[in-house]
């Protein structure tokens, strides 16, 4: 499969340097299509899903021609919900992090106009808003449109779905007519073909195409998780298996480099493989790894290309991959040479979708499958403890050990299979800690599970009903400081909120349907970390 670095895009430095920080290593497929498609000024429909790398393929190309030094909007980026222009936005400060004097800011409805008005006035050269807020700002004259050169429509199918059509076509009826036209659509129904012959000049469609691929005929499992639990299901699969050689995916450099981190401070062998790695280095990790020195390689797809080592027995996926492709090399990496291998994927939230598609496309079969509890670890763990007993029984002389137990059980009124657990227990490691661990571990995998059976809208769960809180991690908010506020304040149980995702400046926060009026009029009167806050229902337009 060919791969496109960054560098080879013709892209400003600025821009690179902070696709470096942000740890992506080569363009996605999307990405490797859609950048010089956008940098060379064409109107184009890009048809890929969430988990492609599809908001930087449209955001780096638009970031690159916007200009810094104009103060007046130059692009405007519409989005079907709120959270999604929240996400965007972030994704689009995080690349023009070192273009001085630029811009981005999110407008969609809930969220205080007179304050938006202010932004707007102060400058921003990009804004990435709802349908509905952006028309109310036309309407306001606040937003002016004379300088635009870029439009996007993000999700666009999703946005038709929603009925923001009407909507959508009066902005791009006010937008000057020498801009450039940008769809990006998972889908593509025939109600965005006519949008794209209404409003588009020589519409190219951009997708990418799939080779026919042969899977090769191992396990393959997946995991749904929340990103912070990703270590600890791993280090349980781990034990579990016990794979001789495995190898651990990550979509960034930024992401192996984290992860050989936390294997390393869990006791394993792990060793990073990344394409930023000198060949010296890469060559004595590969050998480590040959040698069985390393035992667990974890590598991004590119530098994963050289592995040629045959007992590698197990794959993780620790990020979904970003195309389908990637999914069939990875897993291709096991199962060499005849012999057995496994593939396991973890899954957070929306993701799960992304899997359904590789399942298609590749006629493969990904089968579900639970966390495995503590007690499962620890059942296969005794009994690797107890074989290698065996062989010590058989081979060593232990009369002065047996003495030293005979010893204690008289003295102690212990019988010696007491003793004999008791060692089990401390071989094994076990301890409290990390039964307290898998409790929480299992509440985390429960409520994400919750999460994934909601619907495809990222709408909130049965029954719940999703709060908007204008505070999140800049201030130093974690979850738990939002949990006590709302069931300290009301007196509603900790247990019946659902959950909570914090972005940098904002929190979603679900509740049960029947407490949201008492829980928005008591918190509006509260405090959170000294700060007042504005709390209310999520998903307004
Ligand atoms: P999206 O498809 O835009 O929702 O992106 C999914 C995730 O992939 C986001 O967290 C992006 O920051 C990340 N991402 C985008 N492009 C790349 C890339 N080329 N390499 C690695 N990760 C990427």
């Amino acid at each position: 499969m060919e791969t496109v670095r960054f560098e080879e895009l013709q892209l400003d430095a600025s821009i690179l340097r902070a696709i470096v920080d942000m740890g992506f290593e080569q363009a996605s497929p999307i990405q490797a299509k859609a950048i010089p498609a956008v940098l060379a000024g064409g109107d184009i429909i890009g048809q890929a899903q969430t988990g492609t790398g599809k908001t930087a393929a449209f955001g780096i190309p638009l970031l690159q021609k916007v200009d810094p030094k104009n103060k007046h909007l130059q692009a405007v980026v519409l989005c079907p919900t709120r959270e999604l222009a929240i996400q965007v936005s972030e994704e689009l400060r995080n690349l023009s992090k070192y273009l001085h004097g630029l811009k981005v800011l999110p407008v969609y409805g809930g969220q205080d106009i007179t304050k938006q008005i202010r932004s707007l006035k102060a400058g921003a050269q990009v804004v990435v808003g709802t349908p509905g807020r952006v028309m109310d700002h036309m309407r306001r004259k606040t937003v002016k449109f004379d300088d635009i050169k870029m439009i996007v429509l993000d999700e666009a199918d999703e946005m038709l779905n929603m009925g923001f059509r009407e909507d959508i076509e009066t902005i791009l009826s006010d937008i000057p007519e020498e801009r450039q036209t940008i769809l990006f659509s998972a889908t593509m129904p025939k109600p965005i073909l006519e949008i794209a012959s209404k409003f588009q000049k020589d519409t190219e469609i951009i997708k990418v195409v799939k080779k026919e691929l042969t899977v090769p005929k191992i396990e393959q499992y997946y995991y749904e998780v929340r990103p912070k639990n990703k270590m600890e299901v791993l280090s349980r699969l781990l034990d579990l298996y016990a794979p001789k050689l495995s190898v651990v995916f990550c979509n960034t450099k930024r992401q192996v480099e984290e992860t050989v981190e936390g294997l390393k401070g869990r006791g394993y062998f792990a060793e990073a493989l990344h394409g930023d790695m000198k060949q010296l280095h890469r060559d004595r990790v590969m050998n480590g790894f040959r040698n069985g020195k390393v035992d667990i390689l974890v590598a991004t797809d590119i530098a994963a290309r050289g592995i040629d080592v045959d007992d590698v027995e197990a794959v993780f996926n620790y990020d979904v991959p970003q195309d389908d492709e990637f999914y069939v090399h990875r897993i291709g990496r096991t199962g060499r040479a005849g012999r057995t291998g496994r593939a396991f994927t973890f899954v957070v939230g929306k993701e799960v979708y992304k899997l359904k598609d590789i399942q298609r496309y590749c006629k493969t079969k990904i089968v579900a499958q639970p966390i495995p509890s503590l007690h499962d670890v620890a059942n296969i763990k005794a009994e690797k403890v107890l074989d290698q007993v065996n062989g010590i029984i058989e081979s060593v002389d232990l009369t002065k050990m047996i003495e030293l137990i005979e010893k204690k059980v008289n003295e102690e009124d212990y019988t010696s299979l007491e003793v004999a657990a008791a060692f089990l227990k401390m071989t094994m490691g076990d301890n409290n800690e990390e039964i307290e661990e898998y409790k929480k571990t299992t509440r985390e995998y429960n409520k994400s599970r919750e999460y994934n059976n909601r619907n495809n809208n990222n709408g909130p769960s049965k029954g719940m009903v999703r709060l908007f809180i204008n505070i999140g991690k800049k201030q130093n908010i974690r979850p738990g400081d939002i949990l006590g506020a709302i069931a300290g304040e009301t007196g509603m149980a900790g247990k019946l909120i659902g959950t909570i995702d914090l972005y940098d400046k904002y929190t979603f926060v679900e509740i049960p349907k029947e407490y949201a009026d008492e829980v928005i009029d008591v918190m509006k009167d509260a405090k959170i970390k000294g700060k007042t806050i504005n709390v209310e229902v999520a998903n307004k337009r």
